[in-house]
């Protein structure tokens, strides 16, 4: 069962507690951008078998957004952060680094 900390109220939270919102640190187009731009902007995710951010609600608990990071593969997670973070924390990223040697994300680099 996925359990995550929430940023907010500290609450472990079960799955069922939680309400998914899908890919974190989306780059977000306006209406100056091109066709190809804004496609992406509203088709186009990450699904990684691996290290992965995504946006979570605790939605039967505090009602807020976060972030979180954690492997699609075993459910490890590497941490939590408030949504209006707009890169995960450099403690998150040494913590994903200890554990996953090598690994790199588009954003970060
Ligand atoms: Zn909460």
């Amino acid at each position: 069962m996925l359990i995550l900390t929430c940023p907010y109220c500290g609450v472990d939270a079960e799955e069922t507690e939680l309400a998914p919102g899908g890919e974190a640190h989306l780059k977000r187009f306006g209406p100056g951008a091109s066709d190809e731009e804004f496609r992406d902007y509203l088709f186009a995710r990450e699904n990684p078998k691996g290290v992965h951010f995504e946006r979570w609600r605790h939605a039967h608990g505090c009602g807020k957004w976060f972030h979180a990071a954690r492997c699609t593969m075993t459910l490890e997670v590497f941490g939590t952060y408030p949504a209006q973070t707009t890169k995960p924390p450099k403690a998150i990223r040494e913590a994903i680094t200890a554990k996953r040697p090598g690994w790199t994300w588009r954003e970060f680099e």
